[in-house]
């Protein structure tokens, strides 16, 4: 008997060579698994969709714990310790957002709004900021600036390739985990479990909602949307929005001559409360690539090795998705 562990719609196993099988099963659950049901073949639609979904976020270059498809229900994945931070993107209102602040649901956001929320069933998975998550050790801070971004770099993507099958993209969850080279990787699933889909100007549902809010035929549905996903054959064209800004600063034991001219004349000008002026520079790197840990990586390389001088400089990178 293999090691592994059962979730609420999925079991896992932990098999050779630092991977994962993750069955699919037919189980659905909702409410903190306080409604629980069992639907025939929900476990192999989710699996396909999750995988379809996986492979197109490959081809955008995204990384993610995805290896292959072992069989209708099954992938294999690269396992991962998986950060007890959950990202929910939204694009419109939609379920605990209008609960939480009583507004109407299918406002559409001037642009896409992220939340963090902790994965704990006993608390209902409370909705936390990054400062609180870095601060508890949930995640670092590089990790909270690329759940980020690649957050938004995946519903850019997944936006685009719904509207292409006339499905509106409303909010949706990712999950991530770490490898054991520490690489951050999207994991877990990315299913109609998982988002909020809408048929365009019908407004019709067809994702989990139908069984949260008891609306029928959620299997019918699902297939629809794994059907719809398998007419695509060419993927949209979707130029990437990745930015990297560079601060590049002297360490604070080197002087700064430049710096202490700018100070002299602050205080000439009667700016007697700044103490200290010191200089610093800008690179902003525009990329024609999707954010991940190992763009994070080459930037790093960028800034250490041409941007700055290690021996007097030191750098911060702040990456954007601007989107
Ligand atoms: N979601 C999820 N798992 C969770 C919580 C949310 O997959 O544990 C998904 C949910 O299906 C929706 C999005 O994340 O697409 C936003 O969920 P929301 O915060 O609105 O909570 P809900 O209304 O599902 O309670």
């Amino acid at each position: 008997m293999l090691a592994g562990y059962s979730g609420k719609a999925k079991n896992i196993e932990f098999i050779e060579d630092e991977k994962v099988k993750i069955i699919f099963r037919d189980s659905i659950s909702a409410f903190d698994g306080v409604k629980l049901n069992e639907l025939d073949n929900k476990g192999v639609i989710n699996c396909k969709i999750s995988t379809r979904l996986f492979q197109i976020l490959h081809e955008y270059g995204l990384e993610t714990h995805f290896i292959s498809s072992s069989k209708d229900d099954e992938m294999i994945c690269e396992r991962v310790e998986i950060i007890p931070v959950e990202t929910v993107c939204r694009n419109k209102t939609a379920g605990s957002f209008c609960r939480r602040y009583g507004v109407d649901q299918g406002i559409k956001f001037e642009s896409p709004i992220i939340e963090y929320f902790l994965k704990n069933d006993d608390l209902h998975d409370p909705l936390v900021n990054k400062e609180v998550a870095v601060n508890m050790e949930w995640m670092n801070s590089e990790e909270a600036m690329l759940m980020e971004v690649i957050t938004r770099a995946v519903n850019h993507i997944l936006k685009e390739v719904f509207d292409l099958i006339n499905l509106d993209l409303i909010d949706f969850k990712l999950e991530f985990g770490r490898n054991k080279d520490g690489c951050l990787l999207i994991a877990d699933e990315i299913s109609t479990d998982t988002m909020r889909l809408w048929v365009k100007k019908t407004g019709e549902i067809k994702d989990k909602d139908r069984y949260r809010k008891d609306l029928g035929k959620v299997i019918h549905h699902y297939e629809d949307i794994l059907n719809r996903l398998n007419t695509i054959n060419d993927l949209p064209n979707i130029e990437t929005q990745t930015e990297a800004n560079v601060n590049i600063n002297l360490k604070s034991s080197v002087l700064d001559p430049a710096g202490a001219v700018t100070q002299r004349s602050l205080t000439r000008n009667q700016h007697e409360t700044i103490e200290t002026t010191r200089l610093g520079k800008n690179a902003k790197l525009i990329f024609s690539e999707f954010p991940s840990f190992s763009l994070l990586k080459e930037i790093k390389g960028i800034s250490s090795e041409i941007l700055s001088n290690p021996l007097i400089e030191d750098f911060e990178i702040e990456l954007k998705y601007n989107l």
